[in-house]
């Protein structure tokens, strides 16, 4: 089921859901497939969540990019602030969802073709700068994906929060973005017990910056900017069995500490509390001005088709179901 996004509604949180196609070792496994999408109309049986929109197994990179992030991408050129996040378990699609493949690209180089398509028709005079930043929050430690070396200290400046020293890559063409995420997505930690494998902890985030001038309604020429983030999250699994307790309680037990703070400030927001608690955790200081308030916030919480993943499946839509 689908809602327009015309109508003000300020801080909502927009929710998709995505299934994968069974795996081959799915498949191998004898699993069977225990999710199904259905209309609002239909008859519900079972258990059931409802979104903006779930997308089937047969859902292109496009179509997820055109209904989630399309109109993200249009706002940030009018100086609106956005983020996208993909949540799930390790395995459910969140790395195919965001970066994908050479043949199959995903949000993160879908919204930067889009975005230079964009800016080319509607100004002439080369007055669009865009810069690039890739990082990652691992263990509440980040690093620039780009250009890897000594973690990076999170300051505040006029912009906002910002990670000092990170290497703002300026880019005037969607040709080379693929290849450079796909450097940085290979810049990511892995676990010394699966070296080539993405730690299953490992944040990234993509930042776009627009910075372009406009003409004021007293015709001063003045600087205005747009940001837009794209997050692919750590595997929601472990997180998911704590997510009630205090982030306290956790601090000796190797949780994801920014997912759970990504969560507090997610209820916060939804139940429209005054004070955000943007200051627990790494990931939630770096999203500070692109979540809530006059920002576009869109989560594609990613599934498994598979009952072997059941459980992992039920929390992730619980997950998404509450941020809506
Ligand atoms: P995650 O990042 O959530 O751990 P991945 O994105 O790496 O999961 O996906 C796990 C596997 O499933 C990968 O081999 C990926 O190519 C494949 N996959 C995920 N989503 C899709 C999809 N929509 N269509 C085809 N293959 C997919
Ligand atoms: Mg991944």
């Amino acid at each position: 089921e689908k809602n327009g996004r015309i109508g003000g509604d300020e801080s909502r949180i927009h929710v998709f859901v995505r299934l994968r196609p069974m795996a081959k070792k799915e498949k191998e496994a004898g699993s069977r497939c225990c999710v199904k999408i259905v209309n609002k109309k239909d008859r519900l049986k079972g258990r059931h969540f409802s979104f903006d929109a779930s997308f089937p197994d047969s859902t292109t990179q496009h179509e997820v990019y055109t209904t989630t992030t399309a109109e993200l991408v249009e706002e940030v050129l009018q100086g609106r602030n956005g983020s996208v996040f993909c949540y799930g378990a390790t395995g459910a699609g969140k790395t195919y969802t965001m970066l994908g493949t050479l043949e199959n690209p995903g949000v993160m180089v879908l919204a930067i073709k889009d975005l230079f398509t964009s800016i080319r028709q509607r100004s002439f005079d080369g007055n669009h700068v865009v810069q690039l930043s890739y990082l990652e929050v691992y263990n509440e430690t980040v690093r620039d994906l780009l250009s890897p070396g000594r973690p990076l200290v999170l300051r505040e400046d006029k912009q906002g929060i910002v990670a000092a020293g990170i290497t703002q890559y300026r880019a005037y063409s969607t040709d080379e973005v693929m290849a450079l995420l796909q450097r940085g997505n290979q810049n990511r930690t892995t676990e010394p017990t699966r070296a080539n494998e993405t730690s299953s902890r490992s944040h990234a985030i993509l930042q776009v910056v627009v910075e372009y001038r406009v003409k004021d309604a007293l015709m001063n020429i003045v600087n205005r900017v747009g940001k837009l983030s794209l997050i692919d999250l750590a595997g929601s699994e472990r997180a998911l069995a704590t997510d009630q307790r205090t982030l306290r309680s956790l601090e000796g037990a190797n949780i994801n500490r920014s997912l759970l703070a990504l969560s507090s400030c997610i209820n916060a927001l939804v139940e429209g509390k005054k004070h955000i608690p943007y200051r627990n955790s790494k990931l939630t200081q770096l999203l500070k001005d692109s979540l809530g308030g006059a920002c576009n916030t869109v989560m594609i919480a990613n599934i498994s088709p598979s009952n072997l993943s059941f459980g992992e499946t039920q929390n992730t839509l619980h997950w998404a179901y509450r941020a809506k």
